[in-house]
C-alpha cells in the first residue's frame, strides 16, 4: 500500500494484470507529476524506486479525459417536465426551472460532478457552462476552485448565451447575457485561471452554447479572443435535424457553413455531439482539425442520433468522448460512456469495425486531441501521471478472460483506484476529500427546494 507520493518520491506501480501502454506488463514509474519510465514484462526498473505498489489486482488505464458536460444540470436529472422528449423540447422544458440555480447549488453541483466523475476513473474534467442567472456571475471561478480542491484536472468552458426568444433564440432573455458582458468576462477568466504550460491543471475554454442561442458577433469575437489567450474553442453542433432547420431558418445556411462564416474552422474548435454532417462537411471538419466530442449516451437518451466516429476519424478529425450533461445522460459515468460508445458504434459500423480498444481510444487519447493536449490521455514516458485502476473483483467480471476487454464488455464502473498528476485522488473506490453521504445528502436536498415540481 502507498499513499499520496511527495514530488520527489518515485513509485512503482509494479506488474499490474493488464495495461493500456506498449511494454508496460512489468509496470511503470512515476516520479512527481508524471510517467517517467514504462516496465516491460518480468523487468525492473533502471533505477532504484522509493515505493512499489502491487497492481497485481489491477487493470491500469490512462486517466479518462471527459470533453463535454454541464455540471449543473445534475440537479435536474430525470426531471418529470424533461423526461421523454427530443432535445428542443427538452430544453425548452428546462429552461422554465433552470433560472433558479443557486451558487451554493451550483457549488455543490460542480464538486458532486467531479466527484462522480473522479469514481469513474476520469482525471480531467471538461465543463461547458452556459448559465448565468443573476447572482451566479463567478461560476467559472466556482469550478476553478472545486477543481482545485478536489485535485482533479479541469477544462472549464466559459459558456454563454446571448440571443433570447425575443431576438429568435430558444432560451428565455431572463437566462441570457449581453454580447460585450460575455466577452468582458471571458477575458477576466481566462487571464485569472488559463495556464498554458504543459501539466496545467486548469485550463479555460471559450464556449459560445450553440448556433441557436448566441450571435453571430459572440462567435466571431470569442475566436479572436481564443486566439490572442492560446485556448480552445468549443460548442454544440450538428446535434439534431431541429437544429438543421432552425440554421436554415434564419440564416439560410446549415451549421458547419454557420461555422465557416464565424471562423471557427480552426484546430482550436472541438464540437460537443458532431452528429448531422453530409459526407462533404466531415471532409471539411477533418482538413481544418475540428474536433469532435462523441456523447452516445446522451445521443440515445434524446434519441439525436448517431455521431459519425469512424468517418470524422479517418477524415482527420479528433473524435473524442463526453457523458454530457446530466440531464440528458443522466448520469457522469464516463466508463459507461465508453461501454455506450462500444454499443453504438458496433450497431452502426458492425461488429468487427469497433473493439473495446476504440472506445477506450476515444476516451483517453482523443479525448485529450480534442483538448490540444499532448502531455494528458496516454501512458507513455514523459506524460502525466494519470491513472484509472480497476480490479475485476465484483460478479459481474467472474468468468472474464482478457482483462482489458472485460472492462468495457462486463460494465466496469468504478475506479478502485484514481491518480491525478501522480498524487492518489481515490482510495479503495473513495474520493479522498469529498465525503459522498454528505454531498449526496445536501445535494438532494437543494436540488428537490429550487427545481422540485412537487
Ligand atoms: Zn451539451
Amino acid at each position: 500500500m502507498t499513499g499520496t507520493p511527495s514530488v520527489s518520491t518515485r513509485l512503482w506501480l509494479r506488474a499490474p494484470l493488464a495495461i493500456l501502454a506498449e511494454d508496460a506488463g512489468g509496470g511503470i514509474v512515476v516520479e512527481g507529476s508524471r510517467i517517467v519510465e514504462l516496465v516491460a514484462s518480468g523487468g525492473q526498473p533502471s533505477s532504484p524506486v522509493d515505493e512499489t505498489f502491487d497492481a497485481a489486482r489491477h487493470v491500469v488505464l490512462p486517466g479518462l479525459v471527459n470533453t463535454h458536460h454541464h455540471f449543473f444540470q445534475t440537479l435536474t436529472r430525470a426531471h418529470p417536465l424533461a423526461i421523454n422528449k427530443p432535445l428542443f423540447p427538452w430544453l425548452k422544458a428546462l429552461y422554465t426551472v433552470w433560472d433558479k440555480l443557486t451558487p451554493e447549488a451550483f457549488r455543490l453541483a460542480t464538486r458532486l460532478a467531479y466527484t462522480e466523475l473522479l469514481l469513474s476513473g476520469c482525471t480531467t474534467a471538461g465543463d461547458h457552462h452556459y448559465l448565468f442567472p443573476k447572482g451566479l456571475e463567478q461560476a467559472v471561478d466556482i469550478q476553478a476552485e472545486e477543481a482545485r480542491a478536489l485535485g482533479i484536472r479541469a477544462v472549464i468552458t466559459r459558456g454563454s448565451m446571448s440571443l433570447s426568444e425575443r431576438d429568435g433564440g430558444l432560451p428565455p432573455e431572463c437566462l441570457t447575457q449581453d454580447d460585450d458582458t460575455i466577452l468582458e468576462d471571458s477575458e477576466r477568466v481566462l487571464r485569472l485561471f488559463h495556464d498554458t504550460a504543459p501539466g496545467a491543471m486548469v485550463q479555460i475554454g471559450l464556449a459560445p452554447c450553440s448556433p441557436f442561442n448566441v450571435t453571430k458577433r459572440l462567435m466571431r469575437e470569442s475566436a479572436a479572443l481564443a486566439e490572442r489567450h492560446d485556448c480552445r474553442l468549443h460548442t454544440h453542433l450538428g446535434e439534431t435535424l431541429d437544429e438543421d432547420r432552425y440554421c436554415l431558418e434564419l440564416f439560410g445556411q446549415r451549421p458547419v457553413e454557420y461555422l465557416e462564416e464565424v471562423g471557427w474552422m480552426t484546430g482550436r474548435t472541438w464540437l460537443a455531439h458532431g452528429i448531422h454532417f453530409t459526407t462533404d462537411e466531415i471532409a471539411r471538419l477533418g482538413r481544418a482539425g475540428v474536433g469532435v466530442c462523441h456523447c452516445p449516451t446522451s445521443n440515445m437518451t434524446l434519441a439525436s442520433g448517431q455521431c459519425r466516429t469512424c468517418e470524422l476519424e479517418a477524415a482527420g478529425s479528433p473524435v473524442g468522448l463526453g457523458v454530457d450533461g446530466s440531464a440528458s445522460n443522466d448520469s457522469s459515468n464516463l466508463m459507461e460512456g465508453v461501454r455506450h460508445a462500444l454499443m453504438i458504434n458496433r450497431l452502426t459500423y458492425g461488429a468487427e469495425a469497433v473493439s473495446h480498444r476504440d472506445a477506450l481510444r476515444w476516451a483517453t487519447e482523443g479525448s485529450a486531441r480534442c483538448l490540444g493536449r499532448s502531455d494528458i490521455g496516454r501512458i507513455a514516458a514523459g506524460c502525466e501521471a494519470d491513472l484509472a485502476l480497476f480490479t475485476l473483483d465484483e460478479l459481474r467480471f467472474s468468468g472474464a478472460h482478457d482483462p482489458l476487454a472485460a472492462l468495457v464488455l462486463c460494465g466496469a464502473h468504478r475506479a478502485d483506484r484514481v491518480m491525478v498528476a501522480g498524487r492518489w485522488r481515490v482510495l479503495d473506490g473513495r474520493p479522498l476529500g469529498s465525503e459522498t453521504g454528505r454531498l449526496r445528502e445536501e445535494h438532494s436536498r437543494l436540488a428537490r427546494h429550487l427545481f422540485g415540481t412537487v
